[in-house]
């Protein structure tokens, strides 16, 4: 169950806190402390510790906490807020086209999750828009990929526009929004590459897709399980691309779920879908509050 680790060890400094009618300062100190190392522990980044930390402390201390009649309550509540102001405040749906087709393209190391959340979130469309998606195998490297997005597509009955492992994946790509114009689709959704690592050639064959694309929203799609490492690839995709939403994947795993507070902070792009499966059906758009109450259990 994700995030067991980080919901624990809050859990117990809330509840060793509950049991006090009155606190003191000292007792907030001694409550900081205990999350600090929880949102540690979990992976989150130190940057997005420190700062989360200051902001809760500094209401803490407050009098109206302090010398409020359920001063535990007040705090459980300010660390709910912050924690939700963390991850994003509010849910961000995806940005549409004024004009169909909207196109949005995944991107992401290899292994992430890409191909399984195209299908995703074709599903996904469907339905709750009834939408006419169309997807592109752009993912050449992978040979499996293709076969994986055609299988996908079957089962949703959705197109795939393919050309097999021989083209460039520019070319692919721009022949199937031509298709898809041509087909009136609503939605285009575009596989793309992963590597292992994030490199120049990856980044340089993106770039000219996300030319020729012009795509409406870059999802950087990442894998929770890699904890500060997907943090770091976050950062650096969208340094180099320019990424406009989050999808964090196999939030069901026995990760320690602080990938998805610290993303928000240091990339700044929401945070839009989650993964918690490998069946089409589980994905889930992504709440902060409700992110931050789980979290909190
Ligand atoms: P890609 O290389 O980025 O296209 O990654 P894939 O879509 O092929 O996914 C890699 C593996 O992760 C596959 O075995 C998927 O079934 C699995 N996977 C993808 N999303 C999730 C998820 O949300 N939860 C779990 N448990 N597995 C996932």
């Amino acid at each position: 169950m994700a995030f067991e680790n980080l919901t624990d060890r809050l859990q117990s400094a809330m509840k060793k806190l509950r049991k006090k009618g009155k606190i003191s300062e000292a007792d907030v100190k001694e409550m900081m402390r205990e999350i600090r190392l929880a949102l540690l522990e979990a992976d989150v980044n130190l940057q997005v510790v420190k700062e989360f930390t200051k902001n809760v402390r500094e209401r803490a201390v407050g009098s109206e906490v302090l010398d409020s009649l359920s001063p535990a309550q007040q705090i459980v509540k300010i660390v709910n807020e912050e924690l939700t102001k963390t991850l994003g405040s509010e849910a961000v749906g995806l940005n549409k086209a004024p004009k169909i087709p909207t196109v949005i393209m995944m991107v992401g190391l290899q292994g992430a999750g890409k191909t399984t959340f195209a299908g995703k979130l074709a599903n996904h469309l469907i339905k709750n828009e009834d939408a006419r998606p169309m997807m592109i195998a752009g993912d050449v490297y992978r040979p499996a990929a293709i076969d994986q997005l055609k299988v996908l597509g079957q089962q949703l009955s959705v197109p795939v526009f393919d050309m097999g492992t021989d083209t460039d994946p520019v070319e692919i790509v721009r022949q199937g929004m031509q298709q898809a114009h041509e087909k009136k689709n609503d939605y285009v959704l575009i596989d793309t590459a992963g590597r292992l690592h994030v490199d120049e050639t990856l980044m340089q064959e993106l770039q000219n897709i996300k030319d020729v694309a012009q795509p409406n929203e870059i999802l950087l799609v990442v894998d929770a399980m890699t904890g500060q490492d997907a943090v770091n690839v976050a950062e650096s995709f969208n340094e180099q691309l320019g990424i406009s939403g989050v999808v964090i994947t196999k939030l069901d795993g026995d990760t320690r779920g602080g990938a998805a507070l610290s993303i928000r902070s240091v990339t700044g792009a929401p945070i839009k879908f989650t993964g918690t499966g490998e069946k089409l059906s589980d994905l889930e758009v992504f709440h902060p509050d409700r992110m931050s109450s789980r979290i909190l259990g």
